[in-house]
């Protein structure tokens, strides 16, 4: 957060009534200049412009009302220290109940005519309103107008705060200055900033607010995008480490199976980036099961040919030894060793290969991303991969740039994304897609069932494993605060399932055992010791146990559409026929229907664009972890269109000006957003 207003904008101390205890109010709020209060828009708008009748009121949203108080207000004392005074109002309609509460300066005359906004409740015979907005009818300056809502008032009051904004406008009235480069606002049909400021806080109607949003929208994408664009310039700026090409047929010749196409082309663009002089800035993005570590390999194996060292990164402890096992799988044929780095490690073990990292041997290094990230010594590095990019957002990778990582970066996403999303996300790579899975896959049969067929369910669980098959049952445990809560709950369900079926070796999963636990069932789930493993959403990411070939996720209708593809693609990973359980207590139709797109369809895209579409992008990945930036005014759900227009913009502008020195105040914007997206991986 900047401590001031930056150059050339102006202080907050201008606007009227802003000395240094309203000064300190408003930076609690990060605004620190006039500019800074302009930029904070409605998050809704009070409409005030009609007056109802209030014989006609109905419980519900905030109204306006003109009557005339016909008692003074009563104050009386109530329990915990506060007040409530209460009075009565009446139009030529009926009479309307006021109650307020701690307002100790409200002050009302009788006979006067006030105008409230408040929500119709109901209050004795009538209607009333607890804590309406009031202003006196005659001069009133809300009433008849749309007035503006804004989100994290803190200790200001709406008021004081359009009171602000008010000024603030008046004061920048006459200059404003355009961002957009000439002939851009008129393409796209945008109205001029001091408009859409105006109306943006003040419109004159919802349309008129539209239209403002909509220029505001295209001005803040437009922006990110050429953010990004640059971005992605300066990684190509820096020299990657260079590395001599070899035909890849020498590394596929010794696996197992064959790649398949997609495999085959991601490998050439990821070699032509590798062995191109510049960095590779690359995503990988494939479904689940599509064989994105085989790539990744490939890439290990031409830089080990070059004599260079390369690290892989994976979100949990889990997924770096599985990483590990699998390039050893694939690099063992080559003499290429794949050496393991987490912190569930001896010492003397840790000693060893952190020495032999240091040592410059060519090795791939599979780590936790915490772990590389703090300074593990390859003095060969050339390539760094990291897993699940989701959970990797533009500014880790900034981030991961400035630091002057190790050389080349592979990205691997093994969530498919909307196309929209990837601009947002990966404006700032290139990108390829693993589009087509190796041979003999069988789609999963999805079901979706509900509680009656639970028994069923239970008696194909217990044929499939006693033909050679194990499961995977997912609870989303609910979190009742209490510690250990969760592991009650898990404790109770396999109980129960113990009772139904009495023969199954049944293991648990949870977040809070120890990473050698969770090791420890993992690997005798995968060595066939246990037919069910119970977990939570621990096994969501990348674990792979071909032999598996049930997953039942109980409570279903919890997660997200892309969340249950991602665990759906735990099994399936062999030859044979598996298939998905989704138990669910769905009430309504929409939900049930939302769970169907996953029974009718296995291709990940589809399902994302779908989930996307119900949920909007701040769920699609769970908020936390989502990577995506904050933006001021736009909503990825709603404004997709406006992105292409703005994307496609971006893209035209810094083809003629690629350092957009015709654009000097445009710079200026898409700098400070590089800088905030750096800042913001420092978190
Ligand atoms: P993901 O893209 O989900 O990370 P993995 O890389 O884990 O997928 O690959 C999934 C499984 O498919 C692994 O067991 C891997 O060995 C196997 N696999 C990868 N590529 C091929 C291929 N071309 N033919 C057959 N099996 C493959
Ligand atoms: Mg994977």
């Amino acid at each position: 957060m900047k401590p001031r207003a930056a150059e050339g904008e102006q202080p907050l101390s201008l606007l009227p009534g802003v000395g240094p205890r309203r000064l300190a109010q408003l930076n609690k709020l990060g605004l620190f200049s006039v500019e800074d209060l302009l930029r904070r828009f409605p998050r809704d708008y009070e409409d005030r412009r009609t007056i109802r009748p209030i014989s006609g009121l109905e419980e519900g949203a905030a109204v306006c009302v003109r009557a005339m108080v016909t008692d003074e207000p009563v104050r009386t004392r109530i329990p915990g220290g506060r007040t409530m005074a209460r009075c009565r109002a009446f139009d030529s309609t009926g009479m309307l109940q006021l109650t307020f509460f701690n307002q100790p300066y409200l002050r009302l005359e009788r006979g006067r005519e006030y105008i409230f906004f408040g929500k119709p409740q109901p209050a004795g015979r009538g209607m009333g309103m607890v804590n309406p907005s009031v202003e006196p009818a005659e001069g009133a300056r809300a009433a008849g107008k749309l007035l503006p809502v804004y989100p994290k008032t803190g200790d200001i009051s709406q008021s004081q705060l359009r009171k602000w904004v008010r000024a603030a406008l008046d004061l920048a009235r006459g200059h404003y200055l355009e961002p957009l480069p000439a002939g851009v606002a008129e393409q796209w049909k945008l109205r001029p900033p001091e408009e859409a400021f105006e109306a943006i806080h003040f419109p004159q109607s919802p349309e008129d607010a539209a239209k403002a949003r909509r220029r505001l929208i295209f001005e803040e994408l437009f922006v990110f995008c050429c953010a990004g664009q640059r971005l992605r310039g300066k990684g190509r700026e820096n020299p990657g480490p260079p590395l001599t090409y070899h035909d890849p047929e020498g590394f596929f010749s010794a696996l197992p199976f064959a790649p398949t196409g997609a495999q085959r082309r991601a490998v050439e663009q990821a070699f032509s980036d590798l062995c191109g002089g510049s960095r590779m800035n690359r995503l990988l993005q494939g479904d689940v099961g599509s064989g994105k570590t085989l790539v990744a390999a490939a890439c290990v194996w031409l830089a080990a040919r070059n004599g260079r060292q390369a690290v892989v990164m994976a979100p949990t402890e889990l997924l770096a030894r599985q990483h590990r096992a699998t390039m050893e799988q694939f690099l063992a044929p080559h003499g290429i060793p794949a050496e393991l780095l987490i912190s569930a490690m001896p010492a003397a073990e840790k000693r060893r290969v952190l020495a032999r990292a240091a040592s410059g041997e060519p090795l791939v290094l599979c780590g936790t991303h915490a772990l590389i990230q703090n300074g593990v010594e390859l003095p060969a590095a050339a390539l760094v991969v990291v897993d699940e990019q989701h959970r990797f957002g533009v500014a880790q990778r900034a981030a991961l740039n400035q630091k002057a990582h190790p050389g080349h970066l592979l990205a691997m996403s093994a969530t498919p994304i909307p196309r929209t999303l990837t601009l947002i996300l990966y404006g700032d790579l290139d990108v390829s897609v693993l589009d087509e899975l190796p041979p003999g896959r069988r789609p999963v049969l999805t079901y979706a069932v509900t509680e009656e067929k639970r028994q069923g369910m239970y008696g194909f669980l217990q044929k499939e494993i006693d033909a050679g098959g194990q499961a995977y049952i997912v609870c989303p445990l609910v979190e009742e605060g209490e510690e250990g809560s969760e592991k009650k709950a898990a404790a109770a369900y396999i109980g129960q399932l113990q009772k139904a079926l009495p023969r199954l070796r049944i293991g648990l999963m949870h977040g809070r055992l120890r990473p050698a636990e969770k090791e420890a069932v993992m690997a005798s789930f995968a060595a066939g010791e246990l037919d069910v493993l119970v977990s939570t959403t621990v096994i969501e990411v990348g674990v792979d146990v071909p032999r598996a070939t049930v997953m039942i996720v109980e409570n279903a209708d919890f997660f997200g559409l892309s969340q249950l593809h991602q665990l759906r693609g735990r099994v399936g990973r062999g030859s044979r026929q598996s298939w998905c359980f989704l138990m669910h207590h769905a009430r309504t139709e929409a939900a049930r229907e939302r769970l169907q797109t996953l029974c009718r369809t296995c291709d990940g895209f589809q399902i994302a664009e779908a989930d996307l579409r119900l949920r909007g992008p701040g769920d699609f990945f769970g908020q936390r972890q989502s990577g995506l930036p904050a933006f001021a005014i736009a909503d990825l759900a709603t404004d997709i269109n406006v992105l292409e227009a703005a994307r496609q913009s971006a893209l035209d502008t810094l083809a003629r000006d690629p350092e957009l020195g015709n654009h000097p105040l445009l710079a200026a914007r898409v700098e400070e957003v590089i800088q905030k997206t750096l800042a913001a991986s420092m978190n």
